[in-house]
């Protein structure tokens, strides 16, 4: 027992040190990730309640490096942000995202694609000219492009950055808060921000299942969207029993692996293909 007791404080000990080594390594390879062309945007289908037409489109970031294959966000996008890299990152996803959904509308497809905004991007101060930017790269209308705004990000905002939401706003692109409901503060934020859509945690979808307070808390936020005049998007959605559910609250909005993953471009185009091939 004493031994393996050693043992499991020695493989512990190892456990760190390969998670500060992966850290430090991945820190270290961001830089060139981008130029060297290891980064690419996969793509998540957001569908309509009735009849699961994709009507909207989740751009994710991913990091294929080149020997700890692929890398998820949630492990590089604050590395990122912490090296001031976030910037040209996120200007890069913005081109590409609008880029393709740019292609998509001249197939015929009416989605709109949905983009994650850093709260980095935001106080650099050029977020709203880098949009603009990539908008009219793409010839784009600014309708067809949503951010995704999280709460973190807003927990930061002070008047500044919510004047630069107002002129994103302005421009006609629109915003979203993201992940609503994760944290404590997203009602005040409906109050001040400039946002049409909610996008409800995962956690509330997983929560239907587990009785009726889970499905009476995801009722109220449907119908809270619903009265501040907002579209809800729940996120997560997993089983049809979820479907069901939320198509009895009157949520129009859908996105979760039940739908699609994160895929490839060219896999989206064929299962667009697939609903309604033109
Ligand atoms: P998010 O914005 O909340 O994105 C949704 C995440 O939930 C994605 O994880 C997606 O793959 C996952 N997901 C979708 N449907 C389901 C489902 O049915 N079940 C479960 N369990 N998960 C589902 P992903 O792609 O790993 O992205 C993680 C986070 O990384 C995102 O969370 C977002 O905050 C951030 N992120 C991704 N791309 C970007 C980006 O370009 N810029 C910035 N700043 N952040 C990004
Ligand atoms: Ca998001
Ligand atoms: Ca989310
Ligand atoms: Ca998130």
């Amino acid at each position: 027992a004493k031994a393996a007791g050693k043992r499991c404080v020695r493989s512990s000990g190892e456990a760190i040190d390969a998670a500060i080594g992966r850290r430090t390594r991945l820190a270290r390879d961001l830089p060139t990730a981008l130029e060297q062309g290891q980064l690419r945007v996969l793509y998540q289908p957001v569908v309509g309640v009735h009849d699961r037409r994709v009507l909207g489109l989740e751009a994710l970031v991913r990091w294929e490096h080149p020997l700890l294959g692929t890398v998820s966000p949630d492990e590089f996008i604050h590395l990122a942000e912490e090296d001031g890299l976030i910037v040209p990152l996120q200007r890069w996803v913005l081109e590409v995202a609008t880029r393709q959904a740019a292609v998509l509308m001249a197939d015929g497809w009416d989605v709109q694609m949905g983009v994650n905004v850093s709260v980095r991007h935001l106080q650099a101060g050029c977020l709203a000219p880098d949009v603009a930017a990539a908008l009219a790269a793409a010839h784009l209308p600014p309708g067809k492009l949503m951010l995704e705004l999280t709460e973190s990000v807003l927990l930061d905002a002070e008047g500044g950055l919510v004047s630069d939401l107002e002129t994103l706003r302005g421009m006609g692109v629109v915003l979203s808060l993201d992940d609503f409901g994760r944290g404590w503060s997203s009602l005040a934020y409906l109050a001040r921000l400039p946002v049409q859509v909610l996008k409800m945690d995962r956690e509330f979808v997983a929560g239907i299942e587990t009785g009726p307070r889970g499905r009476a808390l995801v009722a109220s936020v449907v119908e809270l969207g619903r009265t501040l005049g907002m579209d809800v998007v729940a996120e997560g959605v997993e089983t049809e029993e979820q479907v069901a559910e939320l198509r009895a609250m009157d949520c129009r909005y859908l996105q979760g692996y039940l739908f699609g993953r994160p895929m490839p471009f060219a896999d989206l185009r064929a299962l667009l293909d697939t609903f309604d091939p033109t």
